[in-house]
């Protein structure tokens, strides 16, 4: 009920209590009136009819006296009592006017009826007593006859009296009881108004204004300051506190509400932060080792709720092979063909547990218990499959990250795979020899200082061969450009086989090679040069079918730091060519001995 009905209800209690309250005190103190009127009435009856049994007898006594004493004192006494008779008829009057009922009345009448007799018996006497009659009026005065009327008369007055006072004592003792209950009445509709009263003060004011209003105000306080753990009470009152109450509960939601989309939006803003510092490290990643490191300490801040693993595809194995993981993934093989996983065939994320029905792929261990909530993502760039981002919850969290983020992460794995290989393949360019695939004079500058230092460290040898094609000239001179560059691939062949397992073999420049051996000395250096210069002697080169004839060259050999220092390897294995050219060509020569080999 609301505060203002109950206080309307209240306050017409509280009215209506105290009219009839006043109303039982208006009827008290009219039952008091009535109380006093009963009471000075019968005071009234009581000084009207007082005198009357007296006076009949101070006749009947005059009368007697005066016959006994024949003194006229008595008989003017009479006379007088005889005037006082007239006035008890004036007190009949008064009686009735007084409020004397029929009844008493009637009494009242017979007994004056008896008087009057007596008194005409009087008068009779006293007229015997006057013509001398003494005898006549004694008999009549103190006859039997007249001492009956005299106690009727006086029997009838008492009669009449106790009447009267029997009536009038039960009507003072009603008033009295009528005005007794009216004024308790009057007190009980007091007290209940006074009660009724504080009833009110501490319902209202206590127990549904003040207290409710003291914790309503901490809590306002509390949520003012932010504090949205705050709980509003409950209050099921439907009244204007409640509505108060109802109004702080949705303003708290309300916080609670804003506090969320805040939380929210922070957590959003920092994967999105990590998402963007994750994406500029992948960036700067010059190798493998790198983007594996960067995706190993973001990926798990990313989303903590999974472990996963990055795979790549390995073309030359046809297989899905394990790159790096984190946070211990159990349920995914190491490596697997592309066909046991979903995502990798389709090209599309997969993720067989959640609100579809869906096949779970074949990399994962697939127990008899319900379906694993994995989340296989594959790494495409420039419509090539990379590799695959594989994700499985971790027991003892929920998923939290949203879909879009890990498709972001991703796709911006795929990116960063992407310009690695672009990279490497644009290193490869850069560094090989786009005719005969060897690498190029860029790399040799960017190795040599390497191998040298591993020699020195290690204490081992190390020997250059320099390799210059005879005439060669000739060959383009003769057959073309396009010739020339076949017999430099030829060439270019056995130096690569001769150096597949140990040395490495660069183009130098124009037609001619060098080949690096790290641990030859120089002796088997010569022996590996010789065999080169026989196995390019036994080339067979034709052009459009056409044979090309011929194809020699001249093998400078050199080795540190028996016939040179470090620093100068290769300028000696150039010398070394020198004079095999000068010495005829097809040959090979050692930088300290001149060795013919015909
Ligand atoms: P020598 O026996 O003294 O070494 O004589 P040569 O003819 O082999 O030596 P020379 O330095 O006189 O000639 C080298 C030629 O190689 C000159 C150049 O036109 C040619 N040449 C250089 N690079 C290429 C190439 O990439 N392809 C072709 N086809 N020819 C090239
Ligand atoms: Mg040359
Ligand atoms: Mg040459």
């Amino acid at each position: 009920m609301r505060l203002s009905t109950i206080t309307n209800w209240a306050y017409g209690a509280t009215v209506a209590l105290t009219l009839v309250s006043g109303t039982t005190m208006l009827l008290a103190s009219d039952a008091q009136r009535e109380e006093r009127a009963a009471v000075a009435q019968r005071h009234g009856l009581d000084q009207a009819t007082a005198n009357l049994e007296r006076d009949i007898f101070a006749l009947t006594d005059h009368a007697r006296q005066y016959l006994n004493t024949g003194d006229e004192t008595y008989l003017v006494l009479y006379r007088g009592d005889i005037g006082a008779l007239a006035s008890i008829e004036d007190r009949i009057r008064h009686v009735r006017d007084a409020g004397a009922s029929v009844q008493e009345l009637t009494l009242l009448k017979d007994a004056m009826r008896w008087a009057d007799t007596l008194h005409d018996e009087q008068q009779a006497a006293l007229a015997a007593h006057q013509r001398g009659d003494e005898a006549g009026a004694r008999r009549i005065l103190f006859g039997g006859e007249y001492e009956r009327e005299l106690d009727r008369a006086v029997t009838l007055v008492e009669r009449f009296q106790d009447q009267l006072d029997q009536r009038t004592d039960a009507e003072v003792v009603e008033a009295g009881r009528v005005a007794q209950l009216w004024r308790t009445t009057s007190e009980i509709v007091l007290g209940l108004t006074g009660l009724l009263f504080l009833a009110v003060l501490y319902f209202i004011f206590k127990r549904r204004v003040l207290r409710p209003v003291v914790r309503l105000s901490d809590v306002v306080n509390r949520l003012a300051a932010q504090d949205f753990a705050v709980e509003p009470p409950a209050y099921g009152e439907i009244d204007e506190i409640g509505d108060m109450a109802q109004a702080i509960r949705i303003f708290r939601e309300n916080g609670l509400e804003r506090q969320r989309l805040e939380e929210e939006r922070a957590a959003d803003r920092a994967v999105r932060d990590l998402l963007s510092r994750m994406t500029q490290r992948m960036q700067g990643c010059d190798t493998l080792l790198d983007l594996k490191e960067v995706v190993q300490r973001f990926v798990p801040e990313i989303a903590p709720e999974f472990a996963g693993r990055l795979y790549l595809v390995d073309p030359a194995r046809n297989a899905v092979v394990e790159a790096c993981d984190w946070l211990n993934p159990v349920h995914s093989s190491p490596e697997f063909s592309p066909l046991s996983c979903w995502a990798m065939r389709r090209g599309l994320a997969h993720r067989p547990a959640g609100e579809a029905i869906d096949v779970p792929c074949d990399h994962l261990d697939r127990g008899d218990g319900p379906v694993l909530d994995t989340l296989c993502l594959p790494l495409t760039a420039h419509r090539k499959t990379l590799g695959l981002l594989y994700f499985e919850l971790r027991a003892a969290s929920g998923r939290g990250t949203p879909d879009v983020y890990l498709s972001m992460l991703a796709e911006n794995v795929s990116l960063a795979l992407a310009n690695l290989r672009l990279r490497d393949t644009l290193r490869e360019m850069a560094m090989a020899d786009p005719l005969t695939g060897l690498a190029n004079r860029r790399q040799l500058d960017g190795m040599m200082e390497a191998l040298l230092a591993d020699a020195e460290r290690l204490g081992q040898p190390i020997s250059c061969l320099m390799v210059d094609i005879d005439h060669f000239k000739r060959f383009n001179d003769a057959f073309g450009h396009e010739a020339g560059d076949t017999v430099l691939r030829e060439v270019g062949a056995v130096l690569r086989h001769a150096t597949r397992e140990e040395g490495h073999a660069f183009r130098y420049g124009g037609e001619e090679f060098l080949l690096v051996m790290p641990g030859f000395d120089a002796e088997r250096a010569a022996e590996r040069a010789e065999d080169i210069r026989q196995r390019i002697a036994a080339l067979d080169v034709t052009h459009h079918g056409g044979d090309l004839g011929p194809v020699t060259a001249s093998l400078g050999v050199a080795t540190a730091p028996i016939q040179c220092t470090m620093d100068r390897l290769i300028q000696s294995a150039d010398a070394a060519v020198y004079r095999a050219k000068a010495l005829g060509r097809d040959r090979v020569i050692s930088a300290t001995a001149r060795k013919i080999v015909a």
